[in-house]
């Protein structure tokens, strides 16, 4: 069984499958002769227990370690041309092999959910329009009566290349019915789909560029000249210094050698904003992948990018994998943002796989953000990355002036101090914009009774239930659990709960008592949830309905508040004593991002932090003198502690229904790695920082070894160990490498 056996005249085809198992599965080639010609990359259909799978052909070889009656034949080759090429299946065997995750769920995670069930990799193609020779000699002028139709034939005058209709409504409200008006009149004609990447130089843009500063050129011109080269940009650009404008007109030099370009955005919420940008920039086709689109939707994008119909795919993490026939460039936008590693299942680093992607395609990353993560300030330091910055604002918008506002022992107002309400004050009087910062939902994290000291606590937690008041309800944000709001404590039966401490639920109710002639909306993951919920709050505070703005983290992300002009954040002190050795990163990333929502048009922005602690290195560092310096230290406060980057970490964490189960399963692969000495440091087993979650009880082993290598060695070996391990099959684990919290 265990030899090799050469099996004469006889294929032996090698799938991956979506199982959790560390291995791929060996099955003979169709019985029908006619599909017998198979390529790697291409789906299959096989026999997998009592049922079906679909998986991808990754190996034809001859050769197998199993019985050769004990194989099965596939069912049926699903793609005649190969959907993953070989640099898109070398890519998903390193990610495998460095995130430890079974290759199939890896393979498999590289496709949209509707080629995984095993759907035709077919595009239904959406109508292509260009000019007749009559509509390319019309003059507009004379058809102005007809607004619609002078709009659209002066956009194809003005479009290099065929429109598609997605193309045209982002440019024309109801343009339905002119179209056909046009259409009828043979001044355009339907025409065939473009392929993206054959577009000559002239044919890419739809509007110009603004002149690009030196800064900005400079940037421009490094990426440029090392086009069809892999080399890693860190571009460094403060907020609204113009990063969009440089990805664009970089973008617009790859276009012109007929290359792809892949965009990943941390948050769903930025891709309308960007796509839009987009579009009036570019002719050539576009398209959108995240997980709010449909099933559909993400299909025909994937397939779009992979079959070189579109030059510019948007999209979310889960976008990484998306093969590109012509691959030119890589953009990573905000790519401190922790939304980039995915938390759960096959834990990648979207940041740190697009970066080994550039490298096996020989193509430039750009890694753009206002306050880099400090792994990639880090290998900016040691020049493993190009540094790029852009220390202005773009335009004649300035920085904003970032004030501490010191509350010790300030008489309170559910959580304002007297200043910084006067701030607010003179701010809307002079009909500007305010936005208030507040990391809390709900109305308040504690219910207490203050007759008898009981808290309420979530049952299946180690956790504070938290108070929503507007819906009546308490709720667990750790489970979901909820509970209707009671007046009465369930310890001494009195009257006398007491919500204590802030959520923005409170904090909007105080907003609307201070400024009753004001209007407040409120941003958080609460008030967002419905569809199109956040998109018509943002509209209402850009078109000025809102005068106060008033949200957690969302606000931190990216959107443009051009009439704000205060920041407010009430209670930074909270963020500076967090348990994980991340936090001061994220925190400081957290203030600089939400300050650059203030000030971004003409008018100067000021940020207030109400803190009390005014003394703290870290903030003084920060707004003394910038986020680089801070970079700096922090690095040098982790390397003295000999933490990341200068270490490498895997957590195992591991769930169960007891205690004793993870207890025992982690000590016997702390038992196993124990003999490396002093090659790796085990922290643990250990109870998480909550312990119980859900009515489970989690615990953690932290490993850690100061060359990268050695933590891979010691993986590799340990991994096969468990899938043997009894006690692995009782507790339900998971292994995060490079984990970016330990939490
Ligand atoms: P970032 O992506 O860094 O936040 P943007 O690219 O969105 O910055 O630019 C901020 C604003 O400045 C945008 O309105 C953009 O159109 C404008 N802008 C960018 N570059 C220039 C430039 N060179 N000249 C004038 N305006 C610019
Ligand atoms: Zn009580
Ligand atoms: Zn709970």
């Amino acid at each position: 069984m265990t030899n090799n056996l050469p099996v004469d005249k006889m294929l032996i085809f090698r799938i991956a499958l979506a199982v959790p198992l560390t291995r791929l599965f060996d099955y003979l080639p169709p019985n029908n002769k006619e599909n017998s010609q198979a390529t790697i990359g291409a789906r299959v259909r096989v026999p997998f227990g009592s049922g079906e799978k679909i998986g991808i052909l990754v190996e034809i070889t001859d050769t197998t370690t199993f019985k050769i009656e004990k194989l099965k034949n596939i069912k049926e080759i699903l793609d005649q041309t190969p959907l993953l090429n070989e640099i898109d299946l070398k890519l998903l065997h390193w990610a495998s092999s460095y995130y430890h995750y079974p290759i199939g769920e890896v393979m498999m995670s590289a496709f949209p959910a509707v080629l995984r069930t095993g759907k035709p990799a077919k595009l239904n193609h959406e109508s292509y329009y260009e000019l007749t020779e009559t509509g390319k000699t019309l003059d507009s002028k004379l058809i102005k009566r007809a607004k619609k139709q002078q709009a659209l034939i002066d956009l194809f005058k003005n479009s290099p290349l065929a429109l598609s209709t997605t193309q045209i409504s982002f440019q024309i409200e109801n343009w339905q019915a002119p179209l056909k008006k046009i259409l009828e009149k043979q001044w355009i004609k339907e025409t065939e789909p473009i392929k993206a990447t054959h577009s000559t130089p002239q044919q890419i843009l739809l509007s110009s560029t603004f002149n690009a500063n030196l800064e900005q050129r400079k940037a421009i011109d490094s990426v440029s000249e090392n086009l069809g080269q892999f080399k890693v940009f860190l571009l460094e650009g403060v907020t609204g210094s113009g990063k969009t404008e440089v990805y664009m007109q970089i973008i617009q030099q790859v276009l012109k050698d007929g290359k792809q370009v892949l965009v990943l955005l941390p948050e769903i919420t930025l891709t309308p904003q960007l796509e839009n940008r987009f579009r009036k920039r570019f002719a050539v086709p576009v398209a959108i992948f995240h997980s709010k689109l449909s099933n559909t939707q993400r299909f025909e994008a994937w397939l779009k990018m992979q079959q070189g119909e579109t030059s510019i795919l948007l999209g979310t993490r889960s976008a990484l994998f998306t093969p590109m026939p012509q691959p030119g460039l890589i953009i990573l936008d905000e790519e401190h943002d922790s939304s980039f590693k995915q938390q759960e299942g096959f834990r990648f680093s979207a940041r740190d796989v697009a970066i080994v992607r550039g490298k096996m395609l020989d193509i430039p990353v750009i890694l753009g953000s206002a306050t880099p993560s400090l792994e990639s300030f880090h290998n900016a330091i040691r020049k493993r990355y190009h540094h790029l910055k852009l220390s202005k604002r773009a335009g004649n918008a300035t920085k904003p002036v970032i004030q501490l506002l010191d509350i010790r022992n300030k008489k309170m107002q559910e959580g304002f101090s007297e200043q910084l309400l006067a701030q607010i004050t003179e701010t809307l009087d002079k009909r500007e914009q305010v936005l208030i910062f507040l990391n809390r939902r709900g109305y308040a994290p504690v219910l207490m009774c203050h007759s008898c000291g009981w808290i309420a606590r979530c049952r299946h937690c180690d956790a504070n239930l938290v108070v929503h008041f507007n819906e009546n309800k308490l709720r667990c944000h750790h489970c979901g659990q909820q509970q209707t709001l009671s007046r009465q404590c369930h310890s001494c039966q009195q009257n006398e709960l007491t919500p204590i401490g802030l959520g923005t639920e409170r904090i909007e109710q105080a907003l609307q008592e201070f400024f009753p002639n004001y209007k407040t909306i409120r941003l958080d993951r609460d008030t967002t949830q419905r569809k199109n919920q956040l998109e018509e709050q943002l509209q209402a505070i850009n078109s000025g309905q809102a005068e106060i703005i008033l949200g957690t983290q969302m606000l931190a992300k990216g959107h443009h508040f051009p009439n704000v002009t205060l920041v407010a954040m009430l209670d930074v002190d909270s963020g500076l004593f967090g348990i994980d050795f991340h936090a001061p990163e994220k925190l400081a990333q957290m203030i600089i991002q939400v300050s650059g929502r203030a000030g971004r048009a003409e008018k100067p922005g000021k940020v207030v932090l109400q803190t009390r602690k005014p003394d703290h290195p870290l903030l003084l560092t920060l707004i003394h003198q910038d986020y680089s310096h801070f970079a700096r230290s922090a690095l040098a406060e982790r390397q003295a502690a000999q933490l990341p980057p200068f270490s490498y970490q895997a957590l195992f964490r591991v769930l169960a229904m007891d205690k004793q189960t993870p207890v025992e399963f982690l000590q016997k692969i702390s038992d196993f790695l124990k003999p490396a000495g002093n090659k790796i440091q085990i922290l643990g087993p250990a109870p998480a920082p909550m312990e119980k979650r859900a009515g489970r009880f989690h615990y953690q082993l932290l490993i850690q070894t100061t060359v990268r290598s050695d933590l891979h060695d010691l993986l590799d070996r340990l991994m096969p160990e468990i899938e043997t391990m009894k006690l692995a099959k009782k507790v339900r684990w998971s292994l995060d490498v490079d984990p970016i919290d330990l939490y």
